[in-house]
């Protein structure tokens, strides 16, 4: 099993990285979206990423040419999908959307075609009885900057074909990714897993005033050889996103009543939200 013709659907912030990175690799890339006005605007970021390709990895402008020359554009779905080894789902994260994009998708791809979803939050098995093919449908995972940040997490659920899953990982081996494939269903993968608790810890000890943070950082860095320690990631992914993600946990818990406040006080209210803003626990 192997891929040529790979569909994104959903251009916005990782559909378009997923889709250029993909073609840059050299696969034949068709971008999906709900509209055309929506795909005109993915196509000046696709310009804005090529920038970041020379900067960063030292693109030439014949690879990024070449690139370009890859990608086609469509809001058809059955066009979008006519020649599809692989679907590439990052459309918003919300299931209700997914399911009914699962349920068109399942109807006019071909038989062939195997389904994969960049949720973050969201495990396959939720997904996978609408798609028509649970058996060739599982999670393939990137993150924010795929360019840079080349992690792919790879996770099946219990009905997905160990072929698919092996012929996945073998794409995004292509595509430049470090892969990372999970043995069953985890709900935040591995990194998420790993990560949310040591951020969860951090914001324990600020709010409670145990140490201020340059110590909290300090002890991380110092003791595990770590560049960077939990508040400066929480400057890297966004304090926004640590905010909404306490705000859910925050209804009948005290603790997490006291982060929220905490990050709105200190951080929401003074658009201090790390950095993207210049400004975060640190300066940018
Ligand atoms: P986004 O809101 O930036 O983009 C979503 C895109 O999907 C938009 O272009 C929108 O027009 C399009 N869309 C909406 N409904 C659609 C439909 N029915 N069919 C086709 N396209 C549709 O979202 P995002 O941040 O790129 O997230 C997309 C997915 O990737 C989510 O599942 C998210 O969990 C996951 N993800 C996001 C990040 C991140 O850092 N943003 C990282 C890893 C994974």
């Amino acid at each position: 099993m192997s891929f040529k013709n790979i569909t994104v659907a959903g251009s916005g912030v990782l559909g378009y990285q997923i889709a250029f990175q993909t073609a840059f690799k050299g696969f034949n890339v068709v971008v999906y979206d709900i509209n055309d006005a929506v795909l005109e605007q993915a196509k000046s970021k696709f310009s804005n990423l090529s920038a970041a390709y020379k900067k960063d990895i030292h693109a030439t402008d014949k690879q990024l040419a070449e690139t370009q020359s890859r990608l086609t554009y469509s809001s058809n779905l059955s066009e979008a999908l006519a020649t599809a080894d692989l679907l590439i789902e990052a459309i918003p994260e919300n299931p209700k959307i997914k399911i009914d994009f699962y349920q068109n998708a399942g109807k006019v791809a071909p038989e062939k075609t195997i389904f994969a979803t960049n949720s973050s939050t969201l495990l396959p098995s939720q997904f996978a009885s609408y798609t028509g093919r649970p058996e060739k449908f599982l999670a393939l995972h990137f993150a924010n900057e795929i360019w840079i940040h080349n992690t792919a997490e790879i996770m099946g659920h219990s009905g997905t074909d160990p072929e698919v899953f092996k012929a996945v990982v073998a794409f995004a081996k292509q595509i430049g990714m470090i892969t990372l494939p999970l043995h069953k269903e985890q709900p935040g993968y591995i990194l998420n897993t790993l990560l949310v608790p040591l951020l969860d810890a951090a914001t324990y000890l600020l709010v409670n005033d145990i140490a201020d943070y340059k110590t909290i950082d300090k002890t991380w860095m110092a003791a595990t050889g770590a560049p960077v320690g939990p508040c400066g990631i929480l400057d890297l992914v966004g304090i926004t996103t640590a905010y909404n993600i306490n705000l859910m946990a925050a209804a009948n818990n005290p603790e997490k009543e006291k982060v929220v406040a905490f990050l709105k006080s200190n951080f929401i209210d003074t658009n201090k939200l790390g950095i993207n803003t210049g400004q975060g626990f640190y300066t940018y």
